[in-house]
């Protein structure tokens, strides 16, 4: 299994295999790539874009992609998937930052949620294909996504929302199109708790056994302004952490906003040493490597 980190800001922690820095988030902000931190990028989610640019934003019948709307999960401004101007520019912008950093991980590549989106040009672009909507989102993304894969010469890693059985209805997402460009999948499993392992540890098992190459999961650790008392505790993300890895997943990354964060979660995950003790019961040579990850993280908080 690899280990890495999930930042907000450009700095690595030790201790890791790897890092992921949001170059350019949810919100639209965007900041320069590091040569030495794999790039996220968010690519239809985009508060500037869609605030920026009149007719851009997703439609649907229960209303736009935008922040506010409680129909939907969205906590920001979706761009309509097949906005031209908006994928061309993005397509430049991806195989720019793979020049300048070791991989490219894509979020939001996809249609909003269920329902959209209905702009006239979706609709129109649907009527001329002659497939059913569903086959049509999928083709949209799907033809994206391989166009994606002609400019990202390194790495491309494609995040994935948490739902095994109706990412191709809601999103057009299809997990086995999609592994023919994509080099991994990260299923990104943000909570602000992990009381209930056995539900993370579950989806963890239906991705393993849907998705055919790698799959990495994304652990919440400390959001950007987060209360202390409003995140998960050290020990739920021990927990959860070796019972998705023996369900079998290829790697996990912890997300925080800076380096700083992620030193704090090390420090107390060393402390809690009946836990690691406890832990080892879990299962094999997976879970070992989680125990492993923290027994090095000894020597870095002392
Ligand atoms: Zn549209």
């Amino acid at each position: 299994m690899k280990f890495g980190t999930y930042v907000f800001e450009p700095e690595k922690a030790e201790g890791f295999d790897f890092h992921l820095l949001r170059i350019k988030t949810e919100v639209g902000k965007r900041i320069p790539p590091q040569p030495d931190m794999h790039s996220n990028i968010a690519v239809f989610a985009d508060n500037v874009a869609a605030r920026g640019n009149t007719g851009w934003t997703s439609q649907s019948p229960l209303g736009p992609a935008r922040m506010g709307n409680n129909n939907y999960n969205i906590y920001w401004d979706t761009v309509c998937a097949t906005q031209p101007e908006h994928r061309a520019e993005q397509l430049n912008y991806i195989e720019d930052i793979d020049k300048h950093s070791p991989g490219v991980w894509l979020n939001s590549f996809y249609f909003a949620d269920h329902g959209h989106c209905t702009c006239s040009r979706c609709q129109e672009l649907w009527k001329k294909s002659g497939l059913s909507w569903v086959e049509w989102h999928k083709k949209e993304i799907t033809d994206y996504i391989s166009q994606v894969r002609d400019r990202v010469k390194k790495e491309l890693i494609l995040c994935i929302q948490p739902d095994p059985v109706s990412s191709l209805e809601r999103y057009g997402v299809d997990f086995d199109e999609l592994a023919k460009y994509a080099d991994a999948f990260n299923v990104v499993m943000f909570s602000k708790n992990y009381a209930t392992p056995w539900y993370w540890e579950m989806l963890s098992r239906n991705f393993k056994k849907l998705l055919k190459k790698p799959m990495y999961i994304s652990l919440y650790v400390f959001g950007p302004g987060d209360d202390p008392k409003d995140v998960p505790t050290p020990s739920e993300l021990l927990t959860v952490s070796v019972r998705c890895a023996r369900a079998g997943i290829d790697g996990i990354l912890y997300l925080t906003g800076d380096a700083g964060q992620i030193g704090d979660f090390q420090k107390e995950a060393v402390g809690k040493v009946e836990l690691r003790e406890r832990l080892k019961s879990y299962g094999g040579q997976p879970v070992q490597e989680v125990l492993d990850l923290v027994k090095g993280w000894e020597k870095i908080v002392q």
